[in-house]
């Protein structure tokens, strides 16, 4: 795969991708409200922009993936209100959760994770810019962005003047000078989060900390931001707005990519419907539960709909019990530079580079399998090699050896086929009860058993993360 095409939002064209450094290519994905548990449809763009840091990860030196928290959100204060739980307990629990169930369905973290409370003095700085270049003005202790001044407005969403006041017109707040300008930073009272400012104690609107978190991590301009289509308007239209007046000549994203929308058993998920269904309720189906959503999501094209049953969660499942039958065999191991194992991996994540097309990718993947079968205990390989238009024969082990390496891009495969095999992949419990005995192996200076025991997870595709706050474990 040497080029990459990509369907930019925001010229609704197929554009090929050339990195504005192509020694160093940054991506920016909207991240979490930290106030609940992620629902299905908060992972698909996780899941989607995790294959795609591994795609870039693989094909240029150095990529910078920042995905942010936002953990100041009037959601957030409704719910410490509602529930009587501290702020900074809601955020810090629910961060955890969801880095969890993130890495439940196999997702890495990525490069950089901001916090938007980390970041105030780049909001209050970026306000600042925006007033002095006469985009926003101070009135009531409040903010705001000044939509008439920025001709650009709309373009991204390519919605008109009219659409994008559908909502703004009913209930005018007076400190406004038209309907459509948005807030870039509101006044607290004493019980609510707040922080000086030049315009008094406050706090930052929500469109305002992206574009501070990309700007101090990725710079004025940047290859590709993605996140769910329904983000289009107003949430990435207002950034743009933000960040390209806020330094003129600049371009923001130069790529903006957006997933489509996932439905439940054909609806729109809604807690009034019965269908609302968070990733724990998924992973509590089972250890198998979190690959087997991540290959549901990735079966469908990022931008098309996608519809979650319970049905397709079982296929999914049954899928990979195919797979990890094949790989738990013990086949023979090629050699680490094998040209043919190469080549064809290649070919199976080629469909990546038009337009992260994972559905394609995913029945390739299924195409090496047949050949390792016949490989490895013969029948007929014609009908596959005539999709594949080749003329390969590989031995045993290589086809496998080649879905193993293009499956890793997906963040597929990854687990140890005999464990997935006795129904014990991604169990947690186990892997953390090896962490344990590996800490206590520590405390008693058994320093050879507790490498034992961290060569063993590795083995298993566990790899283990020592830092300030204990131990934690991702897979491989
Ligand atoms: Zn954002």
């Amino acid at each position: 795969m040497t080029e990459l095409a990509f369907h930019n939002s925001a010229t609704r064209q197929r554009e090929t991708f050339s990195p504005l450094d192509p020694q160093h290519v940054r991506l920016y994905v909207c991240g979490p409200t930290v106030y609940d548990l992620a629902h299905l449809g908060n992972a698909r763009p996780v899941v989607v922009f995790d294959v795609l840091a591994r795609l870039l990860r693989r094909l240029y030196p150095r990529v910078t993936y920042v995905r942010n928290i936002t953990d100041v959100d009037d959601k957030i204060n409704a719910r410490s209100l509602e529930s009587g739980e501290p702020i900074a307990a809601i955020t810090a629990r629910t961060t955890a959760d969801f880095h969890r169930d993130m890495q439940a369905i196999g997702c890495l973290p990525p490069d950089e994770e901001p916090r938007a409370t980390d970041n105030i003095a780049q909001m209050i700085s970026l306000i600042e810019r925006l007033i002095a270049n006469g985009h926003a003005y101070a009135a009531e202790g409040h903010v705001l962005f000044s939509v008439s001044s920025f001709p650009g407005y709309g373009a991204l969403s390519g919605r008109s003047p009219e659409e994008m006041l559908a909502g703004a017109r009913i209930d005018v707040a007076p400190y406004k000078r038209e309907a459509g300008d948005f807030v870039l930073w509101k006044p607290s009272s004493d019980e609510l989060p707040g922080w000086d400012s030049p315009w008094g104690r406050g706090r930052p609107g929500w469109h305002i900390e992206c574009s501070a978190m990309s700007w101090r991590y990725l710079g004025t301009d940047f290859d590709i931001h993605g996140g769910g289509h329904d983000l289009i308007f107003p949430h990435h239209e207002n950034e743009l707005a933000q960040s390209v007046c806020a330094f003129p000549g600049s371009r923001f994203a130069h790529t903006w990519l957006h997933n489509g929308m996932l439905l439940v058993d054909g609806e729109k998920m809604s807690k009034s419907l019965g269908n609302f269904l968070t990733v724990r309720d998924i992973l509590q189906r089972g250890p198998w539960a979190g690959e087997a959503f991540r290959l549901l999501l990735l079966k469908t094209h990022y931008r098309a709909a996608l519809d979650y049953t319970a049905e397709r969660l079982e296929e999914a499942k049954a899928e990979l019990d195919d797979f990890y039958a094949l790989l738990a065999r013990d086949l023979p191991a090629p050699a680490e530079e094998d040209a043919l194992v190469a080549d064809m991996a290649a070919w199976a994540l080629e469909p990546l580079g038009d337009d992260l097309n994972t559905p394609l990718a995913i029945a390739r993947l299924r195409d090496l399998r047949t050949l390792e079968n016949v490989a490895t205990v013969g029948g007929s390989a014609t009908t596959v090699l005539g999709r594949i238009g080749r003329d390969w024969q590989p031995a045993s082990g290589q086809a496998a050896a080649a879905l193993r390496q293009a499956a890793a891009v997906l963040g597929l495969l990854g687990g140890d086929a005999k464990a997935w095999r006795q129904g014990e992949a991604g169990d947690s419990a186990a892997i953390e009860a090896a962490i344990q005995a590996r800490l206590d192996a520590r405390k008693a200076k058994n320093w050879a058993e507790a490498d034992r025991i961290r060569a063993d997870l590795l083995a298993q595709g566990v790899i283990l993360e020592d830092g300030p706050g204990g131990t934690t474990w991702r897979k491989a």
